[in-house]
């Protein structure tokens, strides 16, 4: 059974040049280019499996894809059944070929809290983790990029793992499909219907900008009006650093940037973030300085994880300052999230506060992450790392 909605995401990033000329029912688009989204194209490119099932001209299709994109991503609809402006036999046969399946859901835990973290597991197997983060009235859904990171930040669980591969943006969408689901929000809001999942924050597993096709083919998909229909004020992707794809993705995608800064000297995160041997600090603060989609409205994030008697003294905290000093930004104090075997501890409450009173007299919001879901939230990554030892023990 292929999935559908396979054919969307694969086309939401084709570049309208690609597109130019290869039939005439690419003239509607051509002419409104500026206008054209990714439901445009995937509904013009998905006529060729709608018209493969033989029900169809191409008129047809064309309607029929735009039909198709608006249950599945309006709706969340997981089958064909409940499309009621599509005809039975057409519906028939969209189903004997083609599913419109979630990923299997491997595990679920709920906080007395409110936040929800799901193993996802994927058709080969692979597994990635999905949290939802309430706040006081929405909340996030942190979905992950990678199974597993290529990059090994030293008080990182995910880090521990090597990369084993990117997800497709359909898997990709798809962990926010189902966290959806699982608070029974569909449809996706028009307008300002308040949902609690409005948020996407790109700081599961994995570097994003290390797998940047799929990652800006799945946001483009669910930025579109006609679908989930999330603004990209409400996406924020977090960054190790991989400066090259800092200005590809403001200038391409305009989310919000969050970068995991978490030391202000290059000795100290070449060994906390050992990509700061290829990108600098220097490097850094000045992709940051050039990211377009940064203003006083929406500032970019710095994460700092707070380990004890690692970055945690005031001396860092006016260096950070310093660093940033005329950048719209705010500064994430995180305490350490520890797991076993890790070589850091969090640093005392007394710290953190010393810290965020010197960002914070600076001018910068510095809020010190709450821990949420304590009695689920172990540090991301773990949960995988747990179902593949299980895996293995039986086997
Ligand atoms: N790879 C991307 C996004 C995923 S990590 C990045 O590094 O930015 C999301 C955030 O969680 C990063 O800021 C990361 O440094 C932080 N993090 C990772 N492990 C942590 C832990 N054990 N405790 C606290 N924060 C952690
Ligand atoms: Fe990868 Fe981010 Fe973890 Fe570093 S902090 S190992 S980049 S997931």
């Amino acid at each position: 059974m292929k999935p559908l909605s396979e054919w969307l995401p694969q086309l939401a990033n084709f570049t309208i040049p690609a597109l130019r000329g290869t039939v005439t029912r690419l003239r509607e688009l051509r002419r409104n280019e500026d206008r054209v989204t990714a439901r445009d194209i995937a509904s013009v490119v998905l006529c060729d499996p709608l018209m493969t099932l033989n029900v169809l001209r191409y008129s047809q299709a064309r309607m029929r894809a735009r039909q198709l994109w608006h249950w599945i991503y309006h709706h969340g609809l997981t089958s064909f059944d409940g499309m009621s402006s599509i005809a039975r036999p057409m519906r028939d046969a969209l189903a004997a070929t083609y599913g419109l399946n979630r990923p299997t859901i491997a595990r679920e835990q709920r906080s007395i809290d409110g936040t929800r973290k799901w193993l996802l597991r994927f058709e080969d197997g692979q597994e990635v983790e999905t949290v939802y983060i309430p706040e006081e009235d929405r909340g996030a859904v942190c979905i992950s990029s990678q199974v597993g990171c290529a990059l090994t930040c030293k008080f990182c669980h995910t880090g521990t793992q090597r990369l084993v591969r990117n997800l497709g943006a359909r898997e990709i969408v798809s962990e926010f499909m189902v966290a959806r689901d699982s608070y029974g929000e569909w449809p996706s809001p028009k307008g300002d219907t308040p949902r609690l999942l409005s948020t996407i924050v790109l700081m599961g597993m994995g570097e994003p900008l290390y797998n940047y096709a799929n990652v800006a083919k799945a946001m483009r998909i669910v930025m579109d009006g006609e679908g989930i229909a999330l603004s990209r004020r409400r996406i924020t992707l977090s960054t190790s650093g991989v400066v090259p794809m800092m200005d590809r993705c403001g200038e391409e995608l305009g989310v919000n940037l969050a970068v995991s800064l978490h030391a202000v000297r290059d000795d100290l995160r070449d060994e906390l973030v050992p990509l700061n041997r290829k990108y600098p600090i220097g490097e850094l603060m000045a992709a940051c300085r050039r990211y377009p989609a940064a203003s006083n409205a929406r500032r970019i994030t710095f994460e700092y994880v707070m380990l004890k008697g690692i970055n945690d003294t005031e001396a860092d905290a006016r260096e950070l300052v310093r660093l940033i000093a005329g950048l719209p930004a705010k500064v994430n104090l995180i305490p350490f999230n520890p797991w076993p075997g890790s070589a850091y501890e969090t640093s005392t409450k007394a710290a953190i506060d010393r810290f965020a009173r010197i960002v914070n007299d600076a001018g910068f919001a510095s809020p010190v992450r709450d821990p949420r879901g304590q009695d689920i939230l172990a540090a991301c990554g773990q949960l995988r790392t747990e179902s593949q030892r299980a895996v293995r023990a039986k086997s």
